[in-house]
């Protein structure tokens, strides 16, 4: 049966709550609890399938609108006050940070070029923390009221969906969105057509159609080159996000970049800050060049007008985050860009150089975006510094130790990641006006106050929560699998809400080292199989498809979980996303992070499970250093550097395995009154009243705000 694209304005709605449509094409509602609800009370079934108000509105029976037509005032109250809340957050005279903050700008846009946007598990175009990064800052843009404008690609094959078999085999099942069922609109140009960039590539020009894609107050403007007007060996570019060939890879981050520079003129945005979010998209700087050359600049003039609005955040010291292509393949693409202008492609292929000595290079798309910037920054201050030591000698006569790079730290966004019950509680405590106190410590000292049994009950009702998806994920896979009805009733029994519970979950890149806890396998099985004091630890991840060791570490985790004797205290949950994400570190007691240092940039989701309680347990690295003290979470292994892997790994897993057992354990179990672990909740009101505030997504759009964006823009 063909689906047929249903045209946006067709989706039949009750005039009385013809609203409704606003709401579902704006993402304001997926950070918005009361939203969420008003959707899943007009069919829970429906919303529960498929998480997209959009499919909602168009698959409804009419019946469920005579139910709620005529079934009293209550939904049309609910209706009505979230409209309410919609518009006056819409509304542009109600006065936003920004406006406060700068109240004589009147000025342009800020650019955000970004290849993966992480918002809603109903929205598959990003893989991780990368990702979930750039959803977060959006929809901190937004309710910061900063003029601001994302840039990015519609993929519509998305990131693959996680099956995993019997033997613990990662399988990968790719969607088909249908983009007229997803709350985009295809933006049209003044002749009413749909509008359509052109992108020169050898011996032909491909076409990207423009979707647009609201973000409360921002917009995203993404790309497609799925369309009829392209050749189909084009059409699949912008299909898969990290597809895996090479070449079409760099066909995609030649879209994005130079697609996105072109999509914003014809939209009539000039911004008056670019700020790349990682690499892929610094092939814009080849298009603003052609622009400032044709406009009579010389290449150096060019260079510098580029520069001086040009932001890069570099996300990852993992040279396989850092993105470079063979200069060959490179010079193959950019021979029509450098033909038109006039230029030798050596001349463009030097920019690309991670030497400024030496023959030829790969193309490394950080150094080209550490070239064209004059701000660039680290995501963690750690980072920043590991940067400096990567990049220095991209800079005139700079020592390792120059900061060069600077950096801003990561935050999350507070109300896409707080759970239900933990926010209830913080609102009862201070009031339901703590939003826009994201980034104030003192008010978040507030946190203290609350009632210790309070705090308790809702942290145990959100992990019931998480327990109950995945025991549903895990009867699922296992249904799958043809397990016999018995099996099936056990998983639907596993995970116990009074057990301590540790969650791991993220990509499954090798440098996280997911399976560090089980170095020592007979010293992890003592500990956590304890008959009074037993452990449960949740993994989930997804490995990229070309990364083998990835998949392999997926293997053995399964296979321990499904056939060990760490069976019913080890689970693994597939297909990893936002929503599997959003229960895990709503309802984990404890949040785990392995990563060799210094490789993990930021890390993010460890904030996300702070937010919400959970007490970290993580190697000194990314974010952590900053927000640790000693008692809000604890480190693992210690800072010193050690040459051999082996060695490194050893230490750790040891200094893991002693603090699992000798603090973490014990604090947990102990001290119970009435049963509450008063001491434990100690913890975690140390931990949300800490790291709310210096880890929001508010916190870190201020930042790049007052440091970047406004002293580039003023300019
Ligand atoms: C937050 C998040 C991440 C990032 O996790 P890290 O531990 O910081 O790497 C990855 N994937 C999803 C779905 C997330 O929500």
């Amino acid at each position: 049966m063909a689906i047929e694209p249903i045209p946006v304005a067709d989706i039949q709605v009750p005039q009385e709550f013809a609203r409704l449509r606003d709401l579902a094409y704006n993402l304001w509602w997926s950070w918005t609890p009361e939203a969420r609800l008003l959707f899943s009370n007009i069919d829970a079934y429906l919303w529960g399938r498929y998480r997209n108000p959009v499919e909602l509105l168009i698959n409804i029976e009419p019946h469920h609108w005579d139910r709620l037509l005529n079934g009293g005032g209550n939904f049309m109250s609910q209706y009505r006050k979230v409209i309410r809340d919609f518009d006056r957050y819409m509304n542009p005279d109600e006065p936003t940070w920004f406006q406060q903050q700068y109240p004589e700008y009147k000025g342009d846009k800020i650019a955000y070029f970004s290849t993966e946007f992480g918002l809603h598990e109903s929205l598959g175009i990003y893989c991780g923390g990368l990702g979930v990064l750039s959803g977060d800052h959006a929809k901190a843009a937004s309710d910061l009221g900063i003029p601001f404008v994302g840039v990015g690609v519609l993929y519509r094959k998305g990131y693959f969906h996680q099956a995993i078999d019997l033997d613990g085999r990662q399988h990968h099942i790719y969607n088909n969105f249908d983009f007229y069922r997803l709350p985009l609109r295809p933006m049209h140009n003044a002749a009413g057509r749909d509008l359509v960039v052109t992108v020169d590539y050898p011996d032909r020009q491909v076409y990207a159609r423009v979707w647009q894609l609201a973000v409360g107050r921002v917009q995203l403007y993404l790309l497609d080159t799925d369309i009829l007007e392209n050749d189909p060996g084009d059409r699949p570019m912008t299909s898969q996000l990290y597809v895996r060939g090479r070449e079409m890879r760099l066909c995609q981050e030649i879209m994005l970049g130079i697609g996105g520079v072109r999509a914003l003129q014809e939209l009539k945005i000039q911004p008056a800050v670019w700020h790349m979010n990682e690499g892929h998209s610094a092939f814009q700087v080849v298009e603003r060049m052609r622009a400032h050359l044709a406009e009579g600049m010389t290449w150096k003039e060019a260079s510098e007008a580029i520069r001086v609005n040009t932001l890069f955040t570099t996300h990852t010291p993992v040279p396989a985050g850092n993105e470079a292509f063979e200069a060959s393949l490179v010079e193959k693409y950019m021979r029509v860009f450098t033909d038109k202008m006039g230029v030798d492609v050596h001349q463009m292929l030097d920019l690309g150089k991670s030497y400024p000595e030496g023959g030829s290079q790969p193309f490394n798309l950080t150094a080209v975006g550490l070239r064209f910037s004059h701000y660039s920054n680290g995501v963690s201050k750690l980072h920043g510094e590991v940067a400096n030591h990567m990049w220095h000698h991209l800079y005139p006569g700079a020592k390792p130790t120059d900061q060069n790079i600077k950096s801003v730290t990561n935050g999350v966004h507070i109300t896409t990641w707080l759970g239900h019950d933990i926010r209830t509680i913080i609102e009862e405590a201070l009031g339901t006006g703590w939003i826009g106190h994201e980034d104030d410590p003192e008010f978040w000292k507030g946190i203290l106050k609350i009632r210790d049994k309070d705090l308790w009950a809702a942290h145990q009702s959100q992990k019931d929560r998480m327990i109950r998806l995945v025991r549903h994920r895990l009867v699922e896979q296992f249904a799958r699998h043809g397990k016999g009805p018995d099996s099936i009733r056990e998983m639907n029994r596993m995970l116990d809400p009074n057990v301590l519970t540790i969650g791991f979950a993220r990509r499954f890149a090798t440098y996280k080292r997911a399976g560090l806890i089980f170095r020592d396998y007979d010293r992890l099985r003592q500990i956590i199989t304890n008959a009074e004091h037993p452990v449960q630890i949740v993994f989930s991840g997804k490995a990229h498809p070309a990364d083998e060791p990835g998949q392999d570490l997926i293997r053995d985790i399964v296979t321990k979980a499904i056939y060990s004797d760490l069976k019913g205290y080890i689970f693994f949950v597939e297909d990893y996303d936002i929503r599997i994400a959003r229960h895990l570190v709503q309802g984990v007691d404890v949040w785990m992070n392995t990563p060799r240092r210094p490789r993990e940039a930021s890390g993010t989701s460890g904030m996300k499970a702070a937010i919400n309680g959970a007490l970290n347990f993580s190697v000194s690295d990314g974010w952590w250093p900053e927000a640790h003290n000693g008692k809000n979470g604890w480190i693992i292994g210690s800072e010193h550097h050690i040459d051999n892997e082996d060695e490194q790994d050893y230490r750790d897993s040891t200094s893991l395995y002693d603090i699992l057992q000798n603090q973490i354990i014990p604090l947990y179990y102990q001290n119970r009154t009435a049963g509450c672990p008063c001491e434990w909740v100690q913890w975690m009101k140390e931990s949300m009243a800490t790291i709310i505030p210096g880890f929001s997504a508010a916190r870190m759009l201020q930042d790049y705000t007052r440091d970047a964006y406004m002293p580039t823009a003023q300019r």
